[in-house]
């Protein structure tokens, strides 16, 4: 076994300490990830607190990886030493079934082993994520990452970039579409560059009124606040799609009721409790309320490539891994600007 060290929360106080353990010595299509920087996405912190019912503990969080390859088994075509790779929030799946077959390893029929608070196929061996030093991963769940990228800032990509992507392009979005982007955090920034760099007209919808200028700098069109309802009222009936990535309970329509005929309000973020909304609110345009989660592992390769051929990297604050519960409260209070990402040499 591969001897590393990670930074663990044992319970649902998210308090962090030091965590040695081990990684799987390489199987023959494995590599060996020295981890240097991963992002810090809500999901890890609503894992950590357990306020997803579904958490197990040790944990170590982290599914936004990036490092370079320090070992290859036998059989490994995809990396060679020394290359830069990535992972995101799945670290393998059956392979077989008709969604990994259609490449969307995230909904395998089987199981998806997730990077961490998951387990391998096995469906015992608990996973770990990213806070730690050493990764080892099939490389078929392994990303390749462009060189000439800030690294750094490249790590929100793998599940940031991915979740806000995806959606967006299975919305045809592009040049007249009009978008709004609710809650500008680590996802919504991205949300923001990749519909602007679409070609679509973006508005941010925010809780923040100190976003403004920060919205306007990513590329954004317009920006709202929306704790005054009055805001709002003028923009009844007027997107074709709305990417809602608040990480809190809110009202659904409040936000339903700006779609367009035929709109689209997806939902990426995952709030503890039940949504609501009225029936009258789907019904009034046609309206359609839908979902979206990550992305499969051929459409996070077109993401990076996409990202790296349109110079798109995440804005981030860089911190020390002891930094770490600091930073879940400021994001917590919505105050991430717009993604922490933990400089795992630190660790
Ligand atoms: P984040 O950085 O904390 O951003 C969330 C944003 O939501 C905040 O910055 C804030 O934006 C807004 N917000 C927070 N509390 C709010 C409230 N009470 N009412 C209205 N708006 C509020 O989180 P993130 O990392 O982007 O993740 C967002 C959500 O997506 C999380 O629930 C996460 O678990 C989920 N997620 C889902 C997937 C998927 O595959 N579906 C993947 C990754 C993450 P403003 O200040 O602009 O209002
Ligand atoms: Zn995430």
């Amino acid at each position: 076994m591969i001897e590393t060290r990670g930074y663990a929360t044992h319970d649902e106080s998210a308090k962090f300490v030091p965590f040695n353990f081990e990684r799987r010595n390489l199987g023959e299509n494995d590599i060996l990830i020295d981890v240097q920087f991963c992002g810090v996405c809500h999901s890890d912190i609503h894992q950590a607190k357990g306020e997803w019912g579904n958490s197990t503990y040790p944990m170590v969080p982290g599914h936004e990886i990036v490092g370079r390859v320090s070992k290859v088994g036998s059989g490994v075509t995809k990396f060679k030493l020394g290359d830069l790779a990535g992972v995101g929030c799945f670290v393998d799946s059956c392979r077989e079934c008709s969604a990994c077959k259609a490449d969307q390893e995230q909904f395998c029929k089987v199981h998806t082993a997730a990077t961490y608070n998951g387990t391998e196929m096995d469906k015992e061996t608990m996973t770990f994520g990213g806070y730690s030093k050493h990764h080892v991963v099939d490389e078929a769940y392994a990303l390749k990452i462009a060189e000439d990228q800030p690294l750094a800032a490249v790590a929100p990509l793998l599940c940031a970039g991915i979740t806000t992507y995806s959606p967006l392009r299975k919305y045809n979005i592009g040049p007249g579409s009009k978008v709004a982007i609710l809650g500008l955090g680590g996802l919504g920034h991205m949300g923001v560059k990749l519909a602007v760099s679409m070609g679509a007209e973006v508005t941010v919808l925010s809780t923040s009124p100190s976003k403004r200028e920060d919205a306007l700098k990513l590329g954004a069109h317009h920006f709202v606040v929306t704790t005054d309802r009055a805001n709002l009222r003028p923009l009844a009936g007027t997107f074709n799609f709305i990417l809602d990535c608040v990480s809190a309970d809110h009202e659904m329509d409040m936000y339903l009721n700006l779609l367009d005929i035929d709109g689209a309000m997806v939902l990426v973020g995952l709030p503890e409790n039940p949504i609501s909304a009225k029936a009258f609110s789907l019904a009034g345009n046609n309206r359609t309320l839908a979902g979206s989660s990550i992305g499969g592992i051929k459409e996070t390769q077109e993401m990076l490539d996409y990202c790296a051929a349109n110079n798109i990297t995440s804005d981030i604050e860089l911190i020390p891994i002891t930094e770490i519960e600091a930073a879940y409260e400021r994001t917590i209070k919505a105050d991430v600007r717009y993604r922490f990402v933990i400089d795992i040499s630190t660790l």
